[in-house]
């Protein structure tokens, strides 16, 4: 299946090619994915779903970051629905009914919309130095997750991907994690600006729980915001509670009586 640049996040700005190949997993490449999948290691989970997207085309390297984070969901959906829907279920914070909704590629996942300027990156000050800002690619991003991958001195996945975001981390990779970890004050708003500028691309969907807005109006209607990526992250296990086999797939053999 070829996915045109263009539809992704970043809009296809920059790349020099102009699709790129995802496919379903069939079932022995699911099994094979859920046993190597490492358990209890963001970083090692990570690393594998890029390298499976790799796997498949080589061009991955040369695609941004916050593009990959959609296309490593991406693969999923298709792998599990042939239409591109998937069933969550959540739980009010009022009421605690439980709410299941259907998401739709389609209709309920919107990326916010980026701006060209954004992609060309930024000069920021950070802990009182001058840094230029890129929009890592899984090639440039690599350079500092190896890193993090070894030696381990950070494990929070957000925090390394934010460090990726400043240009020259091969040439001044201890100050460039300092200053970011030690930011405070008006620097930590410019780390999560940027932040939410690169790397939180998908908007939030709104779900409506039926018995709180039960003969309410649309303008009194309180919704909830789920975000996506907190879908993402345990994709499969979600599917598996919330799509049960019925009666159509596996029919039951009957206990013969008498
Ligand atoms: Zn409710």
């Amino acid at each position: 299946m070829n996915i045109p640049v263009s539809q992704l996040p970043s809009g296809g700005y920059g790349y020099a090619f102009s699709d790129i190949q995802v496919s379903p997993m069939n079932f022995l490449q699911i099994t094979r994915y859920l046993e190597n999948l490492p358990e209890n290691d963001p970083l090692e989970r990570y690393l594998y779903e890029i390298k499976s997207l790799i796997d498949e085309d080589k061009r991955i390297l040369d695609c941004y970051i916050m593009d990959v984070d959609f296309l490593i969901f991406y693969k999923k959906l298709i792998t599990i629905s042939d239409n591109a829907t998937f069933n969550i279920s959540i739980s009010c914070p009022v009421c605690h009914e439980s709410i299941r909704k259907t998401i739709s590629l389609d209709k309920d996942i919107h990326f916010k919309q980026i701006d060209r300027n954004v992609m060309e990156g930024a000069i920021i000050e950070l802990g009182g130095h001058k840094y230029e800002t890129i929009v890592p690619t899984v090639r440039q991003f690599f350079k500092v997750f190896e890193k993090y991958l070894k030696y381990r001195k950070i494990e929070d996945l957000e925090i390394i991907k934010t460090i990726a975001l400043i240009k020259d981390f091969d040439i001044r990779g201890n100050q460039v994690e300092d200053d970011v970890l030690g930011a405070q004050h008006s620097d930590i708003t410019l780390l999560l600006a940027l932040k939410e500028l690169y790397n939180n691309r998908l908007e939030p969907i709104e779900v409506y729980c039926p018995k709180c807005n039960d003969g309410k109006g649309p303008e009194e209607r309180r919704g909830i915001t789920v975000s996506v990526e907190t879908l993402i992250v345990d994709f499969f296990r979600e599917i598996c509670n919330n799509c049960p086999l019925d009666g159509s797939k596996i029919l039951f053999k009957q206990v013969r009586k008498g």
